[in-house]
């Protein structure tokens, strides 16, 4: 199965640093040179590999430590996240179209897998619900054809065929413009292939492009193909507009190489990955789980999430009992402030009261600024000051302005909220006070 080896490697070398007492830099720079033999032995390209050691290592050794958690277990979930990034975190969902067809041409080298996947797809499709029809772009094969016509015969899917010597362009055209009329959803468009990238087959990619509003352009891969893979995706996206890769034969790959490198080499993501020769061996690529299926550590990787949550909740409570009791400098307000956007219904609660800047989804924007000007200008005062600002007078807030680059209007405003804030809050209801400082812990513990 795909990453097999990659992923027993990994997990060895993880269960190794988990298994010391205590970790140091020395530890994390003995566990980074085997990852980066055990990814390039994977057929990771180079480059890739030296800046996920890199990344790793700084992050490894930048990480703040959450008590709940051992250091080892930081390090499985930051390898983790940095693997999901190497697969292509992010744009890996199909574009469809907001109405009418949405178009999908598969692009690729001969015997890569289109015309498998382009069954695998409509097969996937069709079961979701979905109109489709099957484009045989590749006329120059008629093997090609009638594998296609057959596919189409055994998932009960339309297929669109002209042997008649008609260009590619016109039929696709052709069955664009029937899928239009006949409501069709999905139009999927196989293409001739060839044995290496020539002008021809690229120009009548281009034809295409031109001819057809087309919603996602596919390069097939073959995983096996390893970084020969990877180049070919990187030439092809020098002609053609693909707006990701599928990747098949995943299956029979055990290295893992060509997943590993094609996003940041080429900067196309993978959206589906062929697993199988049979027509539902086709999954819709997902960089997270496939991070997490290659170490093999989801319940490690799950433990740090849920407690680095943890972490930001309980700091919010604290921040929020604080503000809460009226003994607090400016501070307390930053340190607030930058946990409110997770806070949600709470955050509300807080921005609510007078003197906070206030975030409502219609704001946030200029919420989004206020806090920036608290902070930078927060930034620029001392410890005591920050603690106590009834001490900053003019001219230290002649010195507080020109050190965060605002106005002394900017430092007179931070003042006067915080003056404000701390004023409404002694003036508050005792039971008031408690209320909410009560419920930024239910909050926290809601979570
Ligand atoms: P095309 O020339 O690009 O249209 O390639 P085909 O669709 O004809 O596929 C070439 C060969 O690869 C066929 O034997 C397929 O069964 C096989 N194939 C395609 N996708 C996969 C896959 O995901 N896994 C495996 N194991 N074989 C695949």
């Amino acid at each position: 199965m795909a990453f097999d080896s990659l992923s027993s490697r990994l997990q060895g070398i993880l269960k190794k640093i988990r298994g010391q007492a205590k970790i140091t830099e020395k530890n994390i720079d003995d566990m980074l040179v085997e990852v980066r033999r055990a990814l390039l032995e994977a057929d990771v390209n180079y480059k890739v590999v030296q800046e996920f050691v890199e990344d790793v290592k700084n992050q490894a050794i930048g990480q703040k430590v959450i008590q709940s958690v051992s250091p080892s277990q930081m390090i499985v979930k930051i390898i983790n996240d940095k693997l999901a990034e190497l697969l292509g975190e992010g744009d890996n969902e199909i574009h469809f179209a907001r109405t009418g067809v949405t178009s999908i041409m598969l692009v690729g080298l001969q015997g890569t897998g289109k015309t498998t996947s382009a069954g695998k797809l409509a097969n996937m499709y069709k079961k979701e619900g979905k109109k489709v029809l099957l484009v045989a772009g590749d006329v120059y094969r008629p093997a090609a054809i009638d594998q296609l016509i057959q596919l189409g015969e055994q998932i009960g899917v339309q297929v669109y065929s002209d042997r008649s010597g008609t260009s590619p362009v016109e039929i696709a055209k052709k069955a664009y413009f029937k899928a239009q009329k006949e409501n069709y959803n999905i139009v999927i468009i196989d293409t001739a292939g060839r044995l290496e990238i020539d002008e021809t087959l690229m120009k009548e990619l281009q034809d295409i492009e031109t001819s057809i509003p087309l919603n996602e352009e596919l390069l097939l891969v073959d995983a096996l193909a390893g970084q020969n893979a990877v180049n070919v995706a990187k030439e092809f996206h020098t002609k053609v507009h693909l707006t990701g890769i599928i990747m098949s034969k995943l299956d029979s790959d055990a290295r893992g190489g060509a997943a590993l490198s094609i996003k940041k080499i080429s900067g196309l993501p993978i959206k589906f990955a062929g697993v199988g020769e049979k027509i539902e061996d086709i999954e819709t690529f997902h960089p997270d789980r496939m991070a997490s299926r290659i170490l093999g550590m989801g319940d490690v990787v799950s433990l740090v999430e849920k407690a680095q949550e943890n972490l930001d909740q309980e700091k919010a409570v604290k921040a929020t009992k604080k503000i809460m009791s009226g003994n607090f400098g400016i501070d307390d307000i930053v340190n607030l402030l930058h946990q409110i956007r997770r806070l949600g219904p709470l955050g509300k609660l807080i921005t609510m009261l007078p003197g906070m800047p206030k975030i409502n989804s219609d704001q946030v924007e200029q919420g989004e600024k206020n806090i920036n000007i608290i902070e930078v200008i927060s930034n620029s005062m001392t410890p005591k000051e920050r603690k106590n600002p009834d001490i900053i007078k003019a001219n230290r807030k002649i010195r507080i302005a020109k050190g965060a680059g605002r106005s002394v209007q900017d430092v007179n405003r931070v003042i006067k909220s915080y003056e404000m804030l701390r004023d409404n809050i002694k003036k508050m209801n005792p039971m008031m006070r408690n209320m909410i400082a009560a419920q930024a812990k239910k909050g926290g513990e809601n979570k």
